[in-house]
């Protein structure tokens, strides 16, 4: 993943941003920084880059000019810039995803983090002195973020607190995928406490269970002192964490429909939009993905209304997901949406480990994309590059070979997926080997595997069938707008 960060102050972000985790993920190439001193794109002839603000008041406010400049530095490209003359400007090449930090701003939470990180590239602008001319922010801002409510010098900090929060979600970041799952924010819940060696220090004793080696008895400690913890030092996360329980355990009671929204919840991969009661429209993190539940209609408009008007339902790639036949006839009559697929969900709710014969499984890379994109056409690239970056596909090859036969994903909305296996090695039991394979993956992780399966895919209800998993009679539709 690539950050450009504009600034007055480079010093400061190339010492903090090329130490410990960091610096070591930019050294593999898993991540990189591009500082850019603003300074360096004045027209000032003495290098100056701020004015007094129109209308008076206290300070400085730094110009459009230079911030223009040095963002249209980073949608040049690199072979253009070589043969640019004076006179000449490049064309720019695209739009980049840009953060201008602020006090105005959302405040950074994880659930931000995690969706930053799905980009592959993004800039941060970092204000100082009074901050910065308006109308440039108008030109080049695509979000707005603050890390707190108060005020500090200069963008800098927070531009750093922010990279370093989503660099660590970067797959290849962290050695151990799992403690970003695990830790605080995740799942609303605050982390429980931790130990290390000795075993006894200031008469202090590491609980026992911790050195029991019984990881289900570890696991339920390690939730309850979670759940006491958020209670006492956060009653406001842990309130959010109780009332999604709840719309989970009423969401289990027709488990096979609603498998979608329970997973989605529980993996922390979905915002409850708008809530009331156990009425509740979901979005899928970093997505234009929702799923709706709703006791009643009215209660459905009610959550629509949250989504504050049309101009949302338009917006490209959204989508609705609903189990309810007379929810799906309000979204299509009131709201203009149309259905544009009708699925039968399939779930995996045993305990027990798949045998998996041929183990030749390996996660995908962005090297692997072009066989996935000739291979693979109900998805647009930038979608399966986008899975690649989460670290969500895996391909397979044949005993001994090195080249892949197919593969298998998990989307964006946690359902299985996007399998396929290349027509000259079907029938060999690889489709079968990955399916088993993720579906044991994510049972390592207390996941329920799911899948959606297309009306009339008969093959593929067949191989769910064969290897346990349970198909719902009731379909699920989703809905577009246009
Ligand atoms: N006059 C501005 C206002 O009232 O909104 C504050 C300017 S502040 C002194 C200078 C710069 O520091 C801002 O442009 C911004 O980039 C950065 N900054 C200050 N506090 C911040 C915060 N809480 N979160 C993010 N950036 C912040």
């Amino acid at each position: 993943m690539k950050f450009h960060i504009l600034t007055l102050f480079p010093e400061m972000l190339e010492h903090g941003l090329h130490q410990s985790i960091l610096g070591k993920a930019a050294a593999k190439g898993k991540l990189s920084f591009h500082i850019v001193n603003i300074r360096d794109y004045t027209q000032d002839k003495h290098g100056k880059v701020d004015d007094y603000p129109y209308g008076g008041g206290a300070g400085m406010l730094i110009q459009a000019q230079p911030v223009y400049d040095a963002y249209q530095s980073l949608l040049r490209k690199p072979e253009k810039k070589m043969c640019i003359t004076a006179t000449e400007t490049a064309e720019p090449v695209k739009k980049l995803r840009t953060i201008y930090v602020t006090p105005q701003g959302r405040t950074f939470t994880q659930d931000m983090a995690r969706e930053f990180a799905r980009e592959e590239e993004l800039v941060f602008l970092c204000g100082h002195y009074e901050g910065i001319d308006e109308r440039v922010l108008e030109e080049i801002v695509t979000d707005h973020v603050s890390i707190g409510d108060y005020v500090l010098t200069g963008g800098e900090l927070p531009a750093m607190v922010m990279i370093d929060a989503i660099a660590r979600l970067v797959p290849g970041v962290l050695h151990n995928g799992e403690s970003a799952e695990t830790e605080t924010f995740h799942n609303h819940l605050l982390e429980y406490p931790q130990y290390s060696r000795p075993e006894v220090w200031h008469d202090k004793q590491v609980p026992e269970v911790l050195l029991s080696g019984n990881h289900k008895r570890i696991e339920t400690w390690r939730l309850e002192q979670s759940m006491v913890r958020t209670r006492e030092r956060r009653p406001d996360l842990y309130l959010q964490y109780q009332t999604k329980q709840k719309i989970i355990h009423t969401l289990a009671k027709q488990k096979r429909k609603y498998i979608h929204m329970m997973e989605q919840l529980a993996r922390g991969m979905a915002h409850m939009v708008y809530q009331k009661d156990v009425n509740v429209l979901l979005q899928v993190e970093g997505s234009r993905s929702y799923a709706i539940y709703a006791e009643s209609p009215a209660a459905a408009g009610m959550l629509m209304e949250s989504l504050g008007g049309a101009g949302m339902l338009q917006q490209e790639r959204f989508s609705l997901v609903t189990c309810q036949e007379t929810i799906r006839e309000l979204l299509q009559d009131q709201y203009g949406l149309k259905v544009k697929n009708v699925c039968y969900q399939a779930c995996y709710t045993r305990k027990e480990m798949l045998r998996v014969s041929c183990r030749n499984i390996r996660r995908l890379t962005e090297s692997d994309l072009p066989y996935i994109v000739s291979h693979y056409q109900d998805r647009d690239e930038a979608y399966l590059q986008q899975r690649i970056r989460a670290g969500a596909l895996f391909g397979i090859c044949k005993d001994g070979e090195e080249q892949l036969s197919g593969f298998i994903g998990l989307h964006e909305e946690g359902d299985m997926g996007m399998l396929y296996v290349e027509s000259k090695h079907r029938r060999q039991g690889l489709a079968a080997s990955l399916e088993s394979w993720l579906i044991n993956d994510q049972l390592k992780r207390g996941e329920i595997p799911y899948c959606q399966i297309e009306e009339g895919n008969d093959a593929v209800v067949g191989l769910q069938k064969k290897l346990g998993l349970y198909l719902c009679q009731e379909p699920m539709w989703k809905l577009f707008f246009g």
